[in-house]
């Protein structure tokens, strides 16, 4: 799907959060939304997913306005940098539980869950608990489990700020690679420029609220 973001407004109190957003993201694009910390990147996402809503302007999804989308239709995934995995739960429980929700039928269920796990190169470690899994482990299970219902829009906020630097790295490409395959659109904050780079296919520089730059990564280095 496409996103748009038309002269968005979003204020808490006094301050503007979000000054003036204008983004479009084309479909199956990999878009990185770079700032420095309080400079409004997870506003801006919490908005596309309807979690928060703008004072002024409209967020278009596919042509439609997102608060007109009821939230179980939206289609958004979501990977947060704290995993939020169920800890009582093995990494098979993990990725088939959004489907029980959706009260689909086993077979089926099992089916999508042992295609995510090929995916994302999780075999091997079905019946593990959480605390059972590395760092970089935990944070593929979270990205397969927000994969699990097909949605068309990714959101990922500092999916990999809990990971120590070497498993980051890995990890960098290999979501690279994972969100190209599937070919979804996919929206990743990050404070950290190489990260932004190596990962996007263009990135949105935020400061102040404020879009300061919309630039390829080839371009970023290029400028003071
Ligand atoms: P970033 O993701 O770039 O770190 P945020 O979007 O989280 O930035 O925050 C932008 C600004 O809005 C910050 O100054 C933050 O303190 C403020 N802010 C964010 N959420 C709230 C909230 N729920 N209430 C009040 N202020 C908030
Ligand atoms: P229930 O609905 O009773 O939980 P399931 O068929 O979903 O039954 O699964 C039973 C247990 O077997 C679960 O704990 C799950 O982790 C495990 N399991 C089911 N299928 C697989 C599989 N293909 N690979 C690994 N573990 C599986």
């Amino acid at each position: 799907m496409y996103v748009e973001l038309k002269n968005i407004e979003k204020s808490y109190g006094n301050y503007k959060a979000s000054d003036h957003i204008n983004i479009g993201i084309g479909k199956g694009k990999l878009v990185a939304l770079l700032g420095p910390s309080g400079s409004g990147k997870t506003t801006i996402l919490r908005m596309i997913a309807g979690l928060e809503t703008p004072n002024a302007g409209d967020i278009i999804i596919d042509g439609k306005r997102v608060n007109d989308i009821a939230p179980a239709e939206r289609g958004i995934g979501f990977v947060f940098q704290n995993y939020a995995l169920f800890r009582y739960m093995t990494v098979y429980e993990n990725l088939a539980f959004g489907l029980k929700i959706k009260k689909l039928p086993k077979k089926q269920i099992k089916e999508r869950v042992i295609e995510l796990i090929e995916l994302t190169g999780l075999k091997g470690l079905e019946k593990r608990y959480p605390n059972q899994l590395s760092g970089g482990q935990r944070q593929r299970v979270a990205f397969a489990r927000a994969l699990a219902p097909n949605p068309s829009l990714l959101l990922l906020d500092e999916p990999f700020a809990a990971i120590d630097a070497k498993v980051r790295a890995e990890l960098r490409s290999w979501l690279r690679e994972m969100i190209h395959k599937v070919g979804i659109t996919s929206i990743f904050v990050t404070h950290d420029q190489d990260e932004a780079v190596e990962v996007a296919d263009e990135i949105i520089i935020t400061n102040k609220g404020q879009i300061e730059q919309i630039a390829a990564p080839i371009e970023i280095y290029k400028n003071p």
